[in-house]
């Protein structure tokens, strides 16, 4: 029997702790891959709080339906290492991305294609045991995608970070056509979205961000131009810079700055897509949705044919690869407490292999 070495929660808010138990036999339609590749990204700083910040002090408690010790981690690539009886259809040896966003297939959602919506979903490294791991157990091969020629840490980093910027920008495409898209908050979504947004629309993007690192980063990235939500003027130089403003902004900060920087700049019709979760509130006069005809719509990552949709488009070779750091799975605490710094210019990629386990 082969071991499973997995760095788990066996605290909330406590480091991840490694441990080892059985490997799992894969049953039904059960498939066992073995990670090489599992990004790290803020949800698991958040579920290793155990809860997201709301507005005002207030949380929301993530803490329920998840028994200890878990294993988090969501965006993972690997090798079909060993599969169920009556998962046929899964290659073995074959190297695949995982789509984490699994649902119980049953529900009004799951039957409409968005398992990523399941109320009673089993998401890897969310709500089942995930990829900081040296196997993870996928209930079905359909949600595993071949990603060849692709790198497996740029694959594995689109099964996140990449579908929740894709389906977020998929949202903008009438919008980008009218002028050129603002991106806020340019971390790991937000890089992996200037590089979607070049394939998807006519023009360059806009990026904000606060950080000197991330606006040089993202202007290297081939955003048009960047700007320092903190100066004083920075609104107006959107405005000028769009003649008037915004009609497509995608939000991937989800705080009450971002979201006010990225109203304050909508043109008339236009509309912002958040996806993401740093928390406050969102204060905004009701009349402003009348006046500006303007929309906001949040987004939670992406269902499993934008996930197939975007592998597509990434192989086409139309998605710049965006900056990815590897570093070994065992090190996988300090990737985190990094990322929860801000000192992560791009994605960080943990690498899981049998040597370095
Ligand atoms: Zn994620
Ligand atoms: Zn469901």
């Amino acid at each position: 029997m082969t071991t499973l070495r997995r760095f788990s929660l066996t605290a909330y808010q406590a480091p991840l702790c490694e441990t080892i138990v059985d490997c799992p036999e894969p049953q039904g339609s059960e498939v066992l891959v073995r990670v090489e590749r599992c990004g790290a990204c803020h949800s698991d700083l958040h579920i290793q709080d155990g809860y997201f910040a709301l507005a005002d002090g207030k949380t929301l408690d993530v803490r329920a339906g998840r028994s200890l010790p878990f294993t988090l981690g969501h965006e993972i690539a690997g090798v079909v290492e060993r599969i169920g009886p009556e998962a046929r259809v899964a290659n073995l040896g074959s190297r695949v991305a995982v789509y984490p966003w699994i649902g119980c297939g049953a529900c009004p959602a799951c039957r409409a294609g968005e398992e990523n919506l399941c109320s009673t979903n089993r998401h890897l490294g969310i709500s089942a045991d995930g990829g900081f791991a040296s196997h993870v157990l996928v209930p079905h091969p359909r949600y595993l995608l071949d990603y060849a020629p692709l790198a497996p840490s740029f694959a594995a980093a689109l099964m996140c970070s990449g579908l929740t910027a894709y389906s977020a920008l998929k949202r903008l495409l009438p919008h980008a056509a009218r002028g050129p898209a603002l991106l806020i908050g340019l971390g790991g979504v937000g890089m992996m979205g200037l590089a979607i947004a070049r394939a998807l629309f006519p023009q360059s993007p806009l990026a904000v961000d606060i950080d000197v690192k991330k606006r040089e980063a993202a202007l290297a990235a081939g955003a048009a131009a960047v700007f320092d939500p903190t100066e004083v003027d920075a609104r107006k130089a959107v405005l000028q810079a769009t003649a008037g403003g915004v009609f497509a902004a995608c939000d991937f900060v989800g705080s009450e700055q971002s979201l006010a920087f990225a109203t304050g700049v909508l043109a008339k019709g236009g509309k912002v897509v958040v996806t993401g979760l740093l928390g406050g509130s969102f204060p905004q006069p009701a009349a402003m949705f009348v006046l500006k005809a303007m929309t906001v719509e949040g987004t939670l990552t992406g269902t499993l044919r934008e996930a197939h949709e975007l592998l597509a488009l990434a192989k086409s070779g139309k998605i710049a690869p965006l900056p990815i750091h590897e570093r070994p799975l065992t090190e996988v605490q300090a990737v985190l407490d990094d990322l929860r710094a801000g000192r992560v210019v791009g994605r960080s990629v943990l690498v899981a292999s049998e040597q370095r386990l």
